[in-house]
């Protein structure tokens, strides 16, 4: 709840939603069968209603309501609620101006080694307090994780203007139905949802292992495929046009076996894996397909971590030690992959 939250406020101020491109959408979640049938979705359409997730709704009503009578009659139930939807793009570079403005320096360098390997070194050379890793894949090399690898997805692009199809303004999903074995991690997955006021994305691929970037409409059925679900699931989108210069994007979602790693390196885990008792790295990675939906709770997470390091630090070092503060923080990298 803490990323909704801090995503609700940016959303409700007019000037900070132009400037991040954060709004608040109503997405629609919609299900072939009944979701009193299915305990993990009614767990969590209860959770959702309990945990302060605005507009939750849940009912058969809303298929005609959202798709129109008599439409898709292979749908048994839907549950909807207010989301935060961001232009990411737009986001992140307003992220990283508003990461400049408070006194952060950045460069871009490639780490080749486990920090583990060359932590004093980096410390030293940065004159940090601590290392945040948030090298998402790059943790098989930085954190030396064997447990992290891609999860390829790709997204097709329409305008969203009006002009060839009536605008969409709400969010429309069909998430992948885990008892269709005959089915691929997402061949049944529908996932409309317009990203700015101009642009709308249609998706979704979920593919394992996959590393490959360059998929189009001409060279990946897998993406063609993809197109045709969504137009079959909302008829309307026969006439959307591509957006000419940038119509597919594909990206590597950085999942990791297990769950996040979210923890100092020096830490008491049971997980051996890059830990060494003293260390001031804290590892931030493996968020998968929901990076930006965790992140404003892991980075909280991660500065409460960084300050109980450097207390304790301070604790054992007291002699040699200046004062610690967050602005000697380095954050290893701030590009953006998708
Ligand atoms: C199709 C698709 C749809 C998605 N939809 C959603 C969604 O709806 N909601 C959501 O929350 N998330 C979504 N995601 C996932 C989201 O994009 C990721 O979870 C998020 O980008 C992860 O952020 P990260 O900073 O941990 O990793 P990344 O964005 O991968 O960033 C890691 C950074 O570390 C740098 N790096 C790596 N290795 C090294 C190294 N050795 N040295 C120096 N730098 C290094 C990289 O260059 C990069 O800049 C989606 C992803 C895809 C592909």
């Amino acid at each position: 709840m803490v990323s909704y939250n801090i995503f609700s406020q940016m959303a409700e101020d007019p000037e900070l939603a132009r400037a991040t491109g954060v709004r608040m959408r109503v997405a629609t979640f919609f299900f072939q069968k009944p979701i009193s049938e299915d305990p993990e979705t009614y767990n969590k359409v209860q959770e959702l209603k309990n945990s302060g997730v605005k507009c939750v709704r849940h009912g058969f009503e809303l298929i005609e309501e959202e798709l129109g009578r008599g439409a898709h009659s292979e749908l048994k139930d839907a549950y909807q609620h207010l989301a935060p939807v961001i232009d990411t793009d737009q986001y992140m570079v307003w992220l990283t101006g508003r990461v400049v403005s408070l006194g952060a320096e950045l460069r871009h360098a490639e780490i080749t080694h486990r920090l583990l390997d060359i932590e004093a070194d980096l410390l030293h050379q940065f004159k940090a307090d601590a290392i945040v890793n948030c090298t998402g894949l790059g943790a098989m090399v930085t954190a030396a994780d064997d447990n992290v690898y891609p999860l390829r997805g790709c997204l097709i692009r329409v305008k969203n203007d009006g002009f060839s199809m009536p605008k969409v303004t709400k969010a429309l999903c069909v998430p992948h139905d885990d008892s269709k074995a005959d089915m691929g991690n997402s061949e049944d997955l529908v996932f409309i949802v317009p990203r700015s006021e101009k642009v709308l994305l249609l998706g979704g691929s979920v593919e394992p292992h996959e590393w490959g970037l360059d998929l189009n409409l001409d060279n990946s059925a897998l993406v063609r495929t993809m197109l045709d679900r969504c137009v079959n699931f909302l008829p309307a989108l026969k006439n959307a046009e591509l957006i000419d210069d940038f119509p597919v994007a594909v990206g590597l979602r950085p999942f990791r076996k297990g769950n996040v790693r979210l923890g100092a390196a020096g830490g008491s885990s049971n997980n051996k894996l890059s830990i060494r008792a003293g260390s001031r790295i804290v590892h931030n990675y493996g968020h998968g397909g929901s990076g930006f939906t965790l992140s404003h709770g892991c980075a909280e997470e991660v500065v409460q971590i960084v300050q109980r390091m450097l207390e304790s630090h301070r604790d054992t070092h007291c002699d040699s030690c200046t004062q610690s503060t967050m602005l000697g923080v380095q954050v290893e990298s701030q590009r953006y992959s998708m």
